[in-house]
């Protein structure tokens, strides 16, 4: 197995792939049956660093045809759970031996820092394999006492088949285990499609999976856009869509897949509101904030975005953070010291900025940033660490998800108001409160529309623990044992026992 990406020494310059990406499919490796190669390309630099394969509507058939065989073939539907459990394992220990090479790919496609690929997203992914590696033992039925006389009921979890799993570019290796990892735990097969912007994570875990020894066929690799993206949540071969993304595309996704009745979970955008009570330790919470609103450039699914601040406490709040904002060190993600990589791409810079002009038309007051980085950084997608101070709550930038460095500072008089402001969103996917009074943290648990909430500390989602969003944040759980639930159907079976 060889690199995939030549990577210079030199940390200003562009690494290039080595060969194009191509499909992988029934566990082979093929370019696009029409020939199409789309670029990939490292937002640090705005130059490409290769092509990979675009695959068309007969690859997504073959894929789908693939995955479909592999249910059925004993190497696969006859594996011991233990032995499926075991697999999970070694390809976990495999992510962990090539953990350097899989994060430059990460940092050189998504511009994340080295340090977040190698110890975040890369370490995150091996620990979500082993995880779902101990559930493969554990997925029970249960014995039920019906009613009817002489009558034994017990159910079977079995797998629902083919899914097609559909992955977003902000944590492009990590997401894809998401899904990954639990759906192969219950024993389906799958077929992947990773967002257009970073297919690289992608393609070397599927070099990962051959070598664990993965039957061919069980996971198929279709790189692409969109439009293979919806030629699978359509296809009428497709038992089960998972999706990350977009709720505009969610929504689609949902009206595609509905004629053939396929099951959908859908992770959906957010705008994750933090409360910031008069109580709270207000230098931690300002460290807490800054960073959960800057990770990963802002382009977080749970990314800390619009401060509801107690009002005496939001002038010293806004003050500190944009301190905090301005130090930020922003760089490529493979230089030293960056604590802040570039925005994906050219596209999504243009958006944030976009963003950052309706604020200020709106009588925003831009206190920090709202520009794009120029000098050394200008032909990369570069955009520095924004903070904007009297939001009011109908601002398009305290609504919309932006998925950018930017954070939006409200205030509050009476906290009686708060969960009212803080549930008048489309959104329900995460909520953050820095409180030191228990009362309030609870209280403000249990009355806030959100899957995931945080008091006094960063947006960590674990592999035991649900993820997944309220209303428009989309439906279903990932991770836990929540997880199993919706990659496999439950089947009950009842015995007559009667002689006669
Ligand atoms: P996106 O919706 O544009 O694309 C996501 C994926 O869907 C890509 O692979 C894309 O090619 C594919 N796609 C696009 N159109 C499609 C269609 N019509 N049918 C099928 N597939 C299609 O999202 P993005 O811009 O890559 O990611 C950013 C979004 O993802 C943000 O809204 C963010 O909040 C969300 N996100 C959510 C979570 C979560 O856990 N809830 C996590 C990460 C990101």
């Amino acid at each position: 197995m060889t690199m995939m990406l030549d990577i210079p020494d030199d940390t200003a310059r562009t690494p290039r792939l080595r060969r194009p990406g191509r499909l992988f499919v029934g566990g082979t490796w093929r370019p696009a049956s029409d020939g199409r190669e789309f670029a990939t390309v490292d937002p640090a630099t705005g130059e490409e660093m290769g092509s990979v394969a675009a695959a068309g509507r007969a690859d997504v058939d073959d894929a789908i045809a693939a995955a479909r065989q592999a249910l059925r073939d004993p190497a696969w539907a006859g594996m011991s759970p233990s032995a499926r459990g075991r697999l999970l394992w070694r390809l976990a220990d495999l992510i962990e031996a090539h953990a350097d090479e899989l994060a430059h790919l990460e940092t050189h496609d998504q511009g994340q820092p080295f340090g977040v690929a190698r110890n975040i997203s890369v370490t995150g992914t091996a620990e979500h394999f082993r995880y779902f590696a101990g559930w493969t033992t554990k997925i029970e039925g249960a014995t039920i006492p019906v009613s009817l006389p002489d009558v034994m009921h017990y159910t079977r979890r079995e797998p629902v088949g083919v899914c097609a799993l559909i992955t977003p570019w902000n944590f492009p290796l990590m997401i894809l285990s998401w899904k990954l990892a639990p759906a192969l735990a219950c024993g389906n097969t799958v077929v992947i499609k990773p967002a257009e912007q970073t297919p690289l994570t992608a393609l070397k875990l599927m070099e990962l999976c051959e070598e664990a020894g993965i039957p061919p066929g069980v996971v198929n690799l279709l790189t692409g856009g969109p439009d293979v993206g919806a030629a699978l949540v359509s296809h009428p071969g497709v038992d089960k869509v998972s999706f990350t993304g977009s709720t505009e595309v969610g929504r689609s996704i949902l009206r595609a897949s509905a004629d053939n009745l396929a099951r959908v979970t859908l992770e959906l955008g957010g705008k994750t509101p933090v409360i910031v009570a008069a109580d709270a330790d207000i230098d931690r919470a300002v460290a807490g904030c800054v960073q959960g609103a800057m990770f990963n450039s802002g382009q977080v699914c749970a990314a800390y975005s619009r401060f509801y601040v107690d009002a005496r406490r939001a002038d010293e709040f806004t003050e500190k953070a944009a301190a905090l904002a301005r130090e930020v060190v922003l760089g490529p993600g493979i230089a030293p010291g960056t604590e802040t990589g570039p925005l994906v791409s050219a596209e999504h810079l243009e958006r944030v900025d976009r963003y950052v002009r309706e604020g200020v038309a709106a009588g925003a007051d831009l206190v920090t940033g709202g520009a794009r980085e120029e000098g050394a950084l200008a032909n990369g997608y570069f955009y520095r660490p924004t903070v904007f101070a009297g939001v009011t709550d109908e601002m398009s930038i305290a609504r919309e998800e932006i998925f950018g460095p930017v954070m939006s500072v409200l205030t509050y008089d009476d906290p009686e108001e708060l969960a009212g402001r803080a549930n008048d969103s489309e959104y329900g996917l995460a909520a953050s409160i820095w409180t030191d009074d228990l009362t309030t943290a609870h209280r403000l648990a249990a009355d806030v529309q959100a899957g995931a909430v945080f008091v006094n500390m960063l947006h960590t989602p674990d592999p035991a623990a649900p993820w997944g969003g309220f209303k428009s944040s989309g439906f279903g759980r990932e991770m836990g044992a929540y997880a199993l639930d919706v990659y496999t159907e439950v089947k009950g079976v009842f015995i007559n026992l009667a002689r006669s």
